[in-house]
């Protein structure tokens, strides 16, 4: 029988390809086809509208890196927010810091829950903390009754197409600011500086007109467009690149891939990329 492929073009011109070994989900909810496959080279992965979200080999990288650094570099973190994030990932890295007492979880579409808990439970294995709260909404929506509501935000979203769109939105970046308590820090994935160049200027543009502090860092995710991932960290307190790293307050489980010398290193930026944010 032929090998079966998955094929996804990051471009027109480009596209990654890995052989599958078996498809094992395959519905669509209202807002996205999400799919779950066994692939040779990385494992199970997560894809929604045939895009990848993650697989088991390589999601430590984001998951690691969307998480530790705004943890790591905020005071005293006690109440998250995750917009997105379904695969729950990123909750599990968060619930790792002894101190946060609360992680709500604003994901819009439960079929990604669904799909994570029954065949990534690697990954999804924090969503049963007591302290996770798990909310199926539009985060768009859940910000504006949750002002002054969180510690730090992290925005863990698909590209900006379909539901994720809102989520690269001035509004949207406004609602988020307004949901952070005095002193919080927000982050955002923001894709990838070869493919997205556009989308990481003009966010940085915007955030800069609300927060004093905005840093851009870097992490190679394999699997993702370009190899290569950033994330948009911002703050009114905090300064990104150079605000004191706060350690020694995770459970002993070792991390794979952050560490503090890494976390002050991921935002120095080739200049290419530092081209993108500079004013
Ligand atoms: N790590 C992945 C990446 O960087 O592409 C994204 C992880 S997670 C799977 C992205 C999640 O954002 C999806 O589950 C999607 O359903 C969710 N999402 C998209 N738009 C949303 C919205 N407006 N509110 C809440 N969740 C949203």
């Amino acid at each position: 029988m032929a090998q079966d492929w998955y094929r996804e073009n990051h471009t027109p011109h480009a596209q990654i390809a890995l052989s599958v070994r078996q498809r094992l989900f395959d519905q669509t909810s209202e807002f996205q086809r999400v799919e779950v496959v066994e692939t040779d080279e990385y494992g199970k992965m997560l894809l929604l509208d045939g895009c990848v979200m993650c697989t088991e080999r390589d999601e430590f990288i984001y998951h690691e890196m969307i998480i530790h650094p705004a943890l790591c570099s905020h005071p005293n973190p006690r109440d998250v927010l995750i917009i997105g994030g379904g695969d729950g990932g990123s909750v599990r890295e968060a619930i790792r810091h002894r101190g946060v007492k609360s992680v709500t979880l604003v994901e819009i579409d439960a079929l990604v829950i669904e799909a994570s808990r029954r065949f990534l439970p690697s990954i999804a294995c924090g969503l049963d903390d007591p302290r996770v709260d798990i909310r199926v909404a539009d985060g768009f929506v859940h910000l504006d009754d949750h002002q002054g509501a969180y510690d730090v935000i992290v925005v863990d979203s698909t590209d900006p197409v379909g539901p994720g769109e809102v989520l690269f939105t001035e509004d949207f970046f406004k609602k988020v600011k307004r949901a952070a308590r005095p002193g919080g820090i927000v982050v955002f994935q923001s894709e990838n500086p070869m493919y997205y160049s556009e989308v990481i200027t003009k966010m940085h543009r915007t955030l800069r007109g609300l927060f004093s502090h905005t840093g851009l860092y870097l992490a190679p995710i394999p699997t993702y467009p370009g190899g290569l991932w950033s994330f948009t960290m911002a703050s009114d307190e905090v300064n990104p690149l150079t605000g004191k790293i706060f350690e020694g307050r995770m459970d002993p489980a070792p991390l794979k891939y952050y560490n503090p010398k890494l976390h002050r290193g991921a935002f120095l930026l080739p200049n290419y990329v530092k081209a993108l944010v500079t004013p």
